[in-house]
């Protein structure tokens, strides 16, 4: 391909490539300080039930820059799973939440809960249960109030492999959730095979479902059968009242999306949750 474009393509081409590396490079450099100097940092995302009561939070990790302030996931994720980073800041994340999710109060009498997203590279990493235990046991998080969230392409690598791993987090009481559901391209056949807990619905689905015609008919499909699996439903990027609502009268849940609440900072949590509890 290079060659047929001719020479001053072709050089234009590789210098294109180089700067792609260098900035790659770059990236990766200034992510390592990040996570050695404790850059990184967590914001919680309420989830909420259908009355819009909270019932817990999903962590979601933030690159807290001294340059570019709070740099989304989506910047640095992809970038960190390729050069294993992910590893450390998976553990930051997690200690993090568990740690805060700790420190919430009750609401209705329950306790609130924690989700925390799972890279593919975690799951293979023969450290993760213990780390996920000892985690629980420094923060004093009930097992039960963490739930993790994994995606369907994370399961269809080494099908036996992940299903062990997922039955020795359950083991410890702890949930798990299929995140993006209906994006992957999982086997359905594996829903039931797999010791989850909970789906939730991509956001691309519950995106304009509440305009009619066909709009619905996914989210719909993915409640169902859910249900049909004893499966709890998140839907995920709610942005309306209206989406809100037909989600709702199709038997989805817990809410998470802007309609409800942005994702917030630890000290922004403490506050949200004062002045819903007054
Ligand atoms: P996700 O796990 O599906 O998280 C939901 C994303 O949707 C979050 O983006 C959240 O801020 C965003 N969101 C929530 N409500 C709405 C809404 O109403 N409208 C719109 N447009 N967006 C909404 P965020 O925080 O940028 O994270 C993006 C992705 O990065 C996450 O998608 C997750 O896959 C990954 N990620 C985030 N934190 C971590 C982490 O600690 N570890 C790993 N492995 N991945 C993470
Ligand atoms: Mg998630
Ligand atoms: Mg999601
Ligand atoms: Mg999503």
């Amino acid at each position: 391909h290079a060659k047929k474009t001719g020479k001053g393509q072709y050089h234009f081409y590789t210098r294109d490539l180089n700067q792609v590396v260098q900035d790659r490079f770059v990236l990766e450099s200034a992510l390592q300080r990040a996570i050695e100097h404790n850059e990184l940092t967590v914001v919680y995302q309420p989830k909420t039930d259908a009355a819009g009561r909270v019932r817990g939070f999903e962590a979601l990790v933030r690159w807290n820059s001294a340059g570019q302030g709070l740099v989304t996931p989506d910047r640095f994720i992809p970038l960190a799973e390729e050069t294993g980073q992910i590893l450390a800041i998976g553990e930051q994340v997690l200690y993090a939440a568990c740690r805060t999710a700790a420190s919430w109060p009750l609401v209705d009498g329950q306790a609130l809960g924690i989700a925390v997203n799972l890279s593919a590279r975690q799951l293979k990493e023969p450290g993760l249960l213990a780390m996920i235990a000892d985690a629980l046991a420094v923060s004093g998080l009930p097992p039960d109030c963490l739930e993790l969230e994994i995606t369907e392409s994370m399961i269809m690598g080494d099908v036996e492999h992940t299903i062990r791993v997922l039955k020795s987090i359950k083991a410890l009481g702890v949930r798990i959730a299929v995140d993006d559901f209906g994006t992957g391209y999982s086997s359905l056949s594996y829903l039931q095979r797999l010791p989850i807990d909970t789906l939730k619905i991509d956001r691309s689905f519950v995106s304009g479902c509440d305009r009619g015609g066909k709009a619905m008919a996914i989210p719909h499909a993915i409640i169902f059968l859910g249900k049909t699996l004893n499966l709890h439903i998140v839907a995920e990027g709610v942005e309306t009242e209206g989406e809100r609502d037909v989600l709702a009268i199709s038997g989805c849940n817990e809410f998470q999306g802007y309609f409800f609440a942005r994702p917030m900072q630890h000290a922004a949590v403490d506050e949200y949750l004062r002045s819903i509890l007054n």
